[in-house]
């Protein structure tokens, strides 16, 4: 790593469909490593309205990963290791609510966690963390990102709950029907545990979620299909790339309100002089903000 061109402070994380930003000057492709391992593909390094950004495809370029293949931790990582404290995270989400319709963004500021084989915490190997997830995403960017949907004449909701499954096949009817039963608005695969890793990151946490289908719940829809999924998300592929550019251009405007960036203040809970010198070295980029090397 050497020099500007390599830090950004806005993060982007391309969900299915999305494996490219178009139209980017400037851009370029680098590899990182991290403590954690590789991230799923070559970051994409650029500027939009002049404000450097780094872009990870979540699934890989050509969609090589499943949900619980993806290496949550190591994508989080290396854009933390290029700086990134605020991070759009775009998805693509089944709809639980008639309301929500299938090209929606559902800007959930709540998650169900059902998932099981994944990795969902920097900290272990001697040191523990406890980082409050009550409130899992920012509130300053959803705002934002709600005004800006708005503005492009999008069919937006602010606030409700991720449920998150495993994957990855789709729902079964009877499990559709019971997670709205229990009240869930939307269920996707992927956004937990990377808002958890945010959390633990200090990043500022936005879900850009596009409807892409009914799950199989709707009477009067067709359970869902790859190939409808596909079609749904071209289409938010379009809108998702234009929001993230009409974000950004006004992601600094306020002062944030939010306390995103001192998440990990009063999580630590581990003795520091209990901490291998090892471990140090691996989270230091994490925790080296609290605690000092031995
Ligand atoms: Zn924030």
């Amino acid at each position: 790593m050497n020099g500007e061109s390599e830090h950004a402070e806005i993060g982007i994380i391309g969900g299915s469909g999305f494996y490219r930003m178009k139209g980017i000057e400037d851009s370029h492709y680098i590899e990182l490593d991290t403590p954690f391992g590789k991230p799923t593909e070559r970051i994409l390094l650029g500027k939009i309205w002049g404000k450097p950004f780094a872009f990870i495809s979540r699934h890989g370029i050509g969609h090589r990963y499943n949900p619980s293949e993806v290496n949550y931790r190591a994508n989080l990582f290396a854009l933390k290791m290029l700086g990134v404290s605020k991070l759009l995270s775009v998805a693509a989400v089944g709809s639980l609510k008639e309301e929500m319709k299938p090209m929606d963004l559902v800007i959930w500021d709540q998650y169900f966690d059902n998932t099981f084989k994944r990795a969902k915490t920097f900290f272990e190997d001697g040191v523990v963390a406890h980082v409050s997830m009550a409130e899992p995403t920012c509130e300053c960017l959803s705002r934002l990102a709600y005004e800006k949907a708005k503005a492009m004449g999008l069919g937006v909701h602010k606030g409700g709950t991720l449920f998150i499954m495993e994957g990855p096949q789709f729902s079964s009817k009877g499990e559709s029907f019971t997670y709205r039963k229990l009240g869930f608005d939307v269920i996707g695969m992927t956004q937990v545990p990377e808002c958890k890793l945010a959390r633990e990151l200090e990043m500022c946490y936005l879900p850009l979620s596009f409807v892409t289908d009914y799950d199989c719940w709707h009477e009067e829809e067709e359970p869902v299909t790859v190939d409808m999924v596909i079609e749904y998300l071209n289409k938010n592929v379009e809108n998702a790339g234009k929001l993230v550019q009409d974000i950004i251009g006004d992601i600094d405007k306020e002062d944030p309100t939010c306390n995103c960036s001192s998440a990990l203040q009063y999580s630590i809970i581990t003795n520091p002089d209990s901490i291998s010198n090892a471990t140090y070295k691996k989270l230091e980029p994490i925790i080296g903000k609290y605690i000092k090397p031995k």
